[in-house]
């Protein structure tokens, strides 16, 4: 059995990922701090907690399993927050990966895939986005994915470690059972804010309880209003456009990565995302439709730093890993995410 070691697969991405390796006949030894992943979500798998930083332990474990590759999916991934605590952004995504690359050299490990983003490219970009279009970045999660780009080509050419960067477009959807699916400590994202909008409105149907009010000792996730950053952008309804692929689908880009690295691939940096852009209003119908619910949105203002419009060119990936997204419909990434919410309105609820 090939042991692969997955730092920060208890998070969401990593956690679909991990179920795919392993139908795909790999052993997944989990490494994760904890600090946003859940061991809810890991259930059944072997977990290491352990941080990134540490060295030594990353150098322990991969020698104690035997490892032979390893999908890092470790880092702090909010724009944001980004902006306000750059230095965290900077130590944990780009020391991080050092101190794991470190560990690699020392144990002779050659191949890695790697977590990267759309963010890389920054915001003056023209679609679709083909991986020659120039990374510019602007906030530090960005520019701390792509300093890892840089580092990984780098570890290429001195060490021989290969590596394929996989730049994910908007990620959402969930494991097609609802059993996991997507918990984040501070939920920014749109389909789930979307979604638990959509609970909040079916839940004061059948309460007595004013949750505009209410404080939220009760403990259900984010009861403010749900809002449209915006609907005055140079597109067809004036909302932002975004790429979303499916959680499942980003999973098994990684497990064709790892194949792909396996089979002595070089170093490259693949798009995955759908080729096709979904408005924000687009996204907010298409979740009436799923749910039957009608949910209710604010429009607000413009969110700092976001681009009117993110949609990739995948040609690369189906040229180099012969993937094709196969759950990528939005209303099928949508009705995924609402079994996952609805079956868990507190999320993993183990904060
Ligand atoms: N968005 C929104 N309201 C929200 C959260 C997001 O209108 O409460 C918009 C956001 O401006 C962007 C799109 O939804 O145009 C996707 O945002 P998300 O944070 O999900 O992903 P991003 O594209 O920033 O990675």
């Amino acid at each position: 059995m090939t042991n692969i070691l997955i730092p920060g697969g208890a998070g969401y991405i990593g956690s679909h990922c991990i179920r795919e390796l392993q139908k795909a006949g790999y052993n997944c030894i989990v490494y994760d701090n904890f600090s946003e992943g859940h061991l809810k979500a890991v259930q059944g798998f072997e977990v290491v907690e352990g941080d990134l930083l540490d060295t030594g332990k990353l150098i322990e474990t991969i020698k104690k399993y035997n490892i032979s590759g390893v999908i890092h999916f470790a880092a702090f991934a909010l724009v944001g927050v980004s902006m306000r605590e750059p230095l965290e952004y900077y130590q944990n995504n780009i020391t991080g990966t050092i101190s794991l690359l470190e560990a690699m050299k020392q144990t002779g490990v050659k191949n890695i895939v790697f977590s990267s983003t759309c963010a890389t490219y920054g915001e003056n970009v023209s679609v679709p986005i083909t991986e020659e279009t120039l990374q510019n970045p602007c906030n530090p999660y960005g520019e701390s994915k792509l300093a890892v780009e840089w580092l990984l080509e780098c570890a290429d050419t001195a060490y021989g470690i290969k590596s394929v960067s996989l730049r994910y477009f908007n990620a959402a959807g969930a494991e097609t059972d609802g059993s996991i699916g997507e918990d984040h400590l501070l939920e920014t994202h749109l389909i789930p804010l979307v979604l638990r909008e959509a609970l909040n409105v079916e839940r004061k149907m059948f309460s007595t309880i004013d949750f505009e009010s209410a404080d939220s000792g009760h403990g259900y996730k984010n009861e403010k209003k749900l809002h449209v950053f915006g609907v005055d952008y140079p597109t067809p309804d004036g909302s932002c456009i975004r790429d979303y692929i499916h959680v499942l689908d980003l999973a098994d880009a990684h497990v064709r990565a790892l194949k792909y690295l396996e089979e002595n691939g070089e170093t490259t940096q693949l798009n995955l995302g759908t080729g096709i852009g979904v408005s924000v209003l687009e996204i907010i119908n298409a979740a009436r439709e799923v749910t039957g619910i009608d949910i209710n949105y604010n429009i607000g203002d413009r969110r700092p730093g976001d681009p009117p419009e993110l949609v990739a060119s995948a040609e690369k990936a189906k040229k180099v890993l012969g993937w094709v997204p196969q759950r990528s419909n939005i209303k099928t990434i949508i009705t995924d995410a609402w079994n996952w919410h609805k079956a868990n309105p507190k999320g993993y609820d183990d904060r």
